[in-house]
């Protein structure tokens, strides 16, 4: 199989309304929304960096789409569509299946087609751009949080880094257990229906993909502001809430992988029902700098820090 029916075969699909031109030629064409502004963002993933070599193909497939239509729901953002540069050791058609099946699937799901791409023989690496869109001036960003503005987070914190752990055979847990935080480890949902429906509500929000200390931190940074977080406010699965405290703090403050949205918004605001569960964790304050504490109000000394690639 060459490099052109292995596009054709695996990436090519009709071109559906409002993309004029998809794959197969030197450019996507795609219909801009009147009144829209383009939101647009690339996330890359690597092997043994961001995911094992055993991983199922079609939740590889899954998680590389997931995690950029993550950062288009963090901005309130629609999806348009998306580009795939994808270098492969081989052309494996089994594993081209599994991995164009888990993406292409939630490509549909989300109304966002693959319109085009690079591929290239060479150690698995996958890159993936999103196009998206939002009205003029109501894509959420970081920068709008306000003194007095409530935190809150959608769905649960920490259990993809808690399936990290046991893959690194520093936890062990029952098959139940495991199963299902390595399903919010390999399947992350994007919430992308929360992002735009929080348009015009959140005053700031952000998706929390290297730990929530440090994902936080961007918009107290950016906001120009700071925060008081309750840990034990932090919503966590049934298997991370039976673990014992410094890991359950390890997980939900500086786990990462989790891509639920952390958003402020004021006080009493009508908050949106889209079917996730919406739990408030804090209060942004004007002191610089982001103070946890626990239930009690009492300082909790963590020692933690979010990921970062380059940190020695
Ligand atoms: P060019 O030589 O102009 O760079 P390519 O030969 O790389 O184009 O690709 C041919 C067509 O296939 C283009 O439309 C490109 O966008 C698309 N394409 C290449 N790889 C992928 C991929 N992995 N997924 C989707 N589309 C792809
Ligand atoms: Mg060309």
């Amino acid at each position: 199989m060459g490099e052109f029916d292995l596009i054709r075969r695996f990436f090519q699909r009709p071109a559906p309304a409002g993309v004029d031109v998809g794959v197969g030629d030197d450019c996507a064409v795609l219909a801009p929304t009147p009144g829209q502004r383009w939101l647009v963002s690339s996330d890359m993933l690597v092997e043994g960096r961001h995911f094992l070599s055993t991983v199922d193909p079609a939740r590889l497939g899954h998680k590389a789409l997931a995690v950029n239509l993550s950062d288009l729901a963090a901005c309130g953002a629609t999806p348009r569509g998306f580009t795939l540069a994808l270098a492969l050791p081989r052309a494996d058609e089994a594993w081209l299946a599994g991995f164009a099946g888990g993406l292409l699937a939630l490509a549909d799901a989300h109304g966002c087609p693959l319109v085009g791409g690079d591929t290239t023989q060479g150690p698995l690496n996958l890159c993936i751009t999103v196009f998206g869109e939002a009205p003029a001036g109501q894509a959420l960003l970081r920068s709008g949080a306000r003194v007095g503005d409530e935190i809150w987070v959608s769905g649960t914190l920490g259990d993809a880094r808690l399936a990290l752990e046991v893959f690194r055979g520093s936890v062990a847990l029952d098959g139940a257990g495991f199963a299902a935080v390595r399903e919010a480890m390999e399947r992350p949902t994007p919430r992308l229906a929360l992002g735009q429906a929080l348009r015009g509500l959140a005053t700031s929000a952000i998706d929390v993909s290297d730990g929530l200390l440090g994902d936080l931190g961007h918009v107290l940074a950016a906001s120009g502001v700071g925060a008081r977080l309750d840990v034990d406010a932090l919503p966590r699965s049934a298997v991370l809430a039976s673990q014992p405290v410094a890991l359950r703090h390890l997980c939900g403050l500086a786990g990462g992988d989790d891509y639920e949205l952390v958003f402020t918004a004021p006080p009493g605001a009508r908050l949106p029902d889209v079917g996730v569960a919406l739990t408030r964790i804090g209060v942004i304050e004007a002191e610089p700098g982001l103070r946890v504490v626990d239930g009690r109000g009492e300082a909790v000394a963590h020692g933690l820090q979010s990921f970062d690639h380059f940190s020695s």
